[in-house]
């Protein structure tokens, strides 16, 4: 496998280039590669299972911390569901659970997002500040047949909220609670779900055998980029500083394993 023939770098970004969205302190080898691939003109790209900051949002944390890209290449766990949605039905009437990062997303894809009855799909993401009523609409939406979303699936996460640096309870954890209420399952749009890599690959104009995704996750950055054909890079970051994903069956196990990015600019 020879790194110089892939045209298109998709990095992760908890974790990977960051400490976290809200600890934006960038990992100095991260740093050096990027800079690295951007002076040898390769393509780069985000995807990040962060669904409560938008594409927008994100690329204002990783820019402060000197990750330079322009906000059509950032790849939210929000977009990817508004993405997925649009692909299904592109008028969709959207109930949407999220920080606002989400909705932001939603909106940019050209999505119907509104708080009143029919709603054809609920997408819940991480939301710190979410209400009874807005579980109790979701739930009871879903009842009537809404289509149910888990915007990325962590069921908790570190971050600051109010003030408070804590570990909080993640969407997935509150979608438990409307399949809970209702029997009805949720789809995870999110990391590792192939569907979202194959989509991010083409919307650039790309192939999957192009295509190199890095991650510190094997449940998610690692497991969706083998399914989807692409080379995966697995950075080993503390292993306490990993968020938990559902994998299923998939293949965790990455192509290539670094301790540090910046080993890998003598491939490049
Ligand atoms: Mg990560």
């Amino acid at each position: 496998m020879n790194l110089r023939d892939k045209k298109l770098w998709i990095f992760d970004v908890d974790n990977t280039l960051i400490h976290d969205v809200e600890h934006p302190t960038p990992f100095a080898d991260a740093l050096k590669l990027w800079n690295a691939l951007t002076e040898k003109n390769y393509e780069l790209a985000i995807l990040t299972n962060v669904g409560r900051l938008s594409s927008r949002q994100v690329n204002q944390a990783i820019s402060k911390a000197g990750f330079m890209i322009q906000t059509e290449r950032v790849f939210t766990a929000g977009s990817a569901t508004a993405a997925y949605i649009y692909n299904r039905n592109p008028n969709a009437r959207c109930f949407v659970i999220s920080e606002g990062g989400a909705q932001e997303d939603f909106v940019a894809r050209g999505l119907n997002v509104t708080n009143n009855p029919p709603i054809d799909y609920v997408a819940v993401g991480a939301d710190r500040g979410m209400t009874y009523q807005e579980l109790n609409f979701a739930t009871k939406m879903v009842k009537e047949g809404a289509s149910l979303l888990c915007i990325s699936g962590s069921k908790d996460y570190p971050g600051v909220y109010l003030g408070l640096d804590d570990i909080f309870i993640g969407e997935l954890s509150i979608v438990y609670a409307i399949e809970h209420a209702t029997g009805s399952k949720s789809v995870v749009v999110g990391k590792p779900l192939p569907e979202i890599f194959t989509e991010t690959v083409k919307v650039l104009g790309h192939q999957a055998s192009d295509a190199v995704i890095i991650g510190d996750n094997p449940q998610s950055d690692i497991a969706g980029g083998n399914a989807a054909g692409m080379t995966t890079i697995l950075v080993q970051r503390d292993p306490n500083d990993i968020v938990s994903f559902e994998s299923g069956d998939l293949d965790t196990t990455p192509i290539i394993t670094v301790q540090l990015l910046d080993e890998l600019i003598s491939k490049i």
